[in-house]
C-alpha cells in the first residue's frame, strides 16, 4: 500500500502530492484512469528522495514526463506518478561548439528552441517531438535522420536497483533504434541530460529525402551526408513538416491526440524479404511491391515502412470512420487517435486489429512504440 511512502513523502520539500489526478490529464492520448496519487517534484533532490523512498517500500512508481509515448489502463490500479517539474536548461559554449545541459523535466522543444537560438547544432531536426527532455534518451528519440544518440554526451541516473546518482556515458544505456536498456526497465531515472552541440550555425547533415527536398538539397549531396544548412531554416520546416502530419501538439486537432507513431517501423531478416514483397504483390500488384520502402539497417537486416504496409493492408487515414472513439489521424496512418470520448480499451482495440490486419495480409508483425501501463497489446 502506498499510504505510508506517501506520509513520509509529504514531509520532502519541493514536493507535492495530488489525489485523483487521472492519467487522461497526464497523457497526450488523454486516456487512462487515476493512479493512487500523483507526485509532483519541484527539484532533483526532490526526484531522488520521492524515488528512494517509493522504491523502498516496494510501490510502484511510474515516472511521468510530458506522457506523449504511454498509454496507460483505464484502471491502472495502485501505482504512484511521479512528475519532475524541475526544468533548468542551460545553453553554454564550449570549445568550438555548444554543451547543452537540462534537468528532466525541461520540455524537449523548449531545449531545442534555445539550442537553436544559440546557433547551436544538432537537434534541430529533432525539433517539435513532444515530451520532455529526461524521456529523449528513454526510446532514443528520432526524427528525420537524427536520433538523440548523436548528440548525447552523459544523462544523469538516479540508479533504482542501489539508489546511486551518477553522470552516466551513452554507451552504458545501450540506444538503438527506439530503444535503450532504460525503456520498459525502469531501472533508471533520467535526472538531467547533457549534449554535446556543434557550433558553427548549422544543422546536422541532411539525409532524409522529404525534408532534405524541401531544403532545396540535391539527393547525391543528401546521400552523400555532406548538405547542411542553417539550424534556424531547418527547425522551421521540420516543424512545417511536423504540423502537416499532425505531429505537433495541438489542443484543437484531435489528430495530435495520440502518442505519435504507433508503431515502429518492423526490422526484418533481408531473407524474408522476397516473402514480404510476394505478400504485397499478391493483394496490391506487381508495381506495388517493387515500390515498398525497404531500407538496410544494421547487421544485413532491412526496415520497412509501417504506415506504408499499414494503408497497404486496407487501413487509411481516418479508419474506421467518422464517429468511431478512436480512429487513425486524418493526417498518418501511423498515428492513433483519440476523438474526444475514447477509452483505453477503444484504443487497444484498433491497435489489434491494425497488428493483426498487418500480420494477416503480409507475415509481418508490427510492434507498438509506446510503453503500456497496466494494459497489453496481447492481454486479454
Ligand atoms: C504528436 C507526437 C509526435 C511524436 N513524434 C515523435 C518523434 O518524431 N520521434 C520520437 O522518437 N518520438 C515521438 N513521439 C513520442 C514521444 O514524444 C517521445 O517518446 C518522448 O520522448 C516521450 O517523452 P515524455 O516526456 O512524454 O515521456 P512519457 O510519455 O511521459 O514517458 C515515456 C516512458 O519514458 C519513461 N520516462 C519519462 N521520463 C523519464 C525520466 N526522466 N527518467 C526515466 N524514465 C522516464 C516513462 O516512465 C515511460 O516509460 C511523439 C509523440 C507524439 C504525441
Amino acid at each position: 500500500m502506498p499510504e505510508t511512502a506517501l506520509h513520509r513523502i509529504s514531509a520532502i520539500s519541493e514536493t507535492k502530492i495530488i489525489r485523483d489526478l487521472p492519467f487522461s490529464q497526464l497523457t497526450t492520448l488523454r486516456l487512462g484512469g487515476a493512479p493512487a496519487a500523483t507526485v509532483r517534484c519541484g527539484s532533483l533532490d526532490a526526484v531522488v528522495a520521492v524515488v528512494r523512498e517509493l522504491d523502498s517500500r516496494r510501490v510502484p512508481a511510474l515516472i511521468v514526463g510530458g506522457g506523449s509515448n504511454l498509454v496507460v489502463a483505464d484502471d491502472p490500479g495502485d501505482l504512484v506518478a511521479v512528475v519532475i517539474d524541475a526544468d533548468r536548461v542551460e545553453v553554454r559554449a564550449e570549445g568550438d561548439g555548444f554543451l547543452v545541459e537540462a534537468e528532466a523535466g525541461a520540455e524537449w522543444d523548449r531545449v531545442v528552441a534555445q539550442a537553436v537560438a544559440a546557433g547551436a547544432g544538432g537537434v534541430e531536426c529533432l525539433s517539435g517531438i513532444p515530451g520532455s527532455a529526461g524521456a529523449t534518451p528513454v526510446q532514443n528519440v528520432g526524427a528525420y535522420g537524427v536520433e538523440i544518440s548523436s548528440v548525447l554526451a552523459e544523462a544523469l541516473l538516479l540508479d533504482r536497483a542501489t539508489g546511486e546518482v551518477a553522470w552516466t556515458p551513452p554507451a552504458a544505456l545501450e540506444l538503438g533504434y527506439r530503444s535503450s536498456n532504460l525503456k520498459h526497465t525502469a531501472r533508471a531515472v533520467v535526472l538531467a541530460v547533457r549534449l554535446r552541440l556543434t557550433g558553427d550555425g548549422l544543422s546536422a547533415p541532411l539525409r532524409y529525402g522529404e525534408l532534405a527536398r524541401r531544403l532545396g538539397v540535391a539527393a547525391d549531396e543528401a546521400a552523400a551526408g555532406r548538405a547542411r544548412r542553417p539550424v534556424a531554416e531547418v527547425r522551421r520546416e521540420v516543424l512545417a513538416l511536423r504540423r502537416g502530419k499532425g505531429m505537433v501538439l495541438d489542443p484543437a486537432d484531435h489528430d495530435t491526440w495520440s502518442a505519435g507513431s504507433f508503431f515502429t517501423n518492423p526490422v526484418i531478416d533481408a531473407a524474408a524479404l522476397g516473402e514480404v514483397r510476394a505478400a504485397v504483390a499478391a493483394r496490391c500488384g506487381a508495381e506495388a511491391a517493387a515500390a515498398m520502402p525497404a531500407h538496410p539497417a544494421r547487421a544485413g537486416r532491412v526496415k520497412l515502412s509501417a504506415a506504408w504496409l499499414i494503408e497497404r493492408a486496407g487501413f487509411g487515414r481516418g479508419y474506421p470512420g467518422e464517429g468511431a472513439p478512436v480512429r487513425l489521424s486524418t493526417k498518418h496512418t501511423l498515428a492513433l487517435t483519440n476523438r474526444g470520448a475514447a477509452r483505453t480499451a477503444d484504443l487497444v482495440a484498433l491497435a489489434r486489429e491494425v497488428r493483426d490486419g498487418v500480420a494477416a495480409a503480409f507475415g509481418v508483425r508490427l510492434h507498438p512504440e509506446p510503453v503500456w501501463v497496466g494494459v497489453a497489446i496481447d492481454g486479454d
